[in-house]
């Protein structure tokens, strides 16, 4: 047995989601997993997000605040789109954005509940005093 695949699963397993955050989302034809990280304790390359295609599992840090951590969630899952479309590092914008507006949409239909939470964290506004009418 691998023990640093091990260690990372276990990992993995173990930072459970702090409620109202999605676990999974469904992009093209795989589920990724939610990953909600904590910030790394070691200074030095730091990373707000990360998609690994191989284990399927989007990475966000968990403390971002509201908006940038949906942001980051986002910039997460068009990696994937991308991925998953086989987009060459190389291409025609016409092509990627054909490929993008595909991809996206699939991946609302397949996990709207996601894509509800990244609209609603991204214009999230706090709320003002309620009695100041000038
Ligand atoms: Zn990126």
């Amino acid at each position: 047995m691998n023990r640093v695949l091990h260690s990372c699963f276990y990992s993995m397993k173990q930072s459970s989601a702090p409620k109202g955050l999605p676990t999974e989302v469904d992009i093209l034809n795989l589920t990724y997993t939610i990953n909600w990280m904590n910030p790394p304790e070691e200074s030095g390359a730091e990373h707000l997000g990360l998609c690994d295609f191989q284990s399927q599992v989007i990475s966000v840090t968990k403390t971002l605040p509201r908006q940038s951590r949906a942001e980051t969630l986002l910039h997460e899952i068009i990696h994937a789109i991308n991925h998953g479309m086989g987009a060459p590092s190389k291409v025609d914008e016409e092509k990627f954005t054909t490929k993008m507006s595909i991809g996206i949409a699939t991946a609302i239909k397949q996990s709207p509940e996601v894509w509800k939470w990244i609209m609603k964290e991204i214009t999230f506004k706090p709320r003002k005093p309620s009695s100041k009418s000038s």
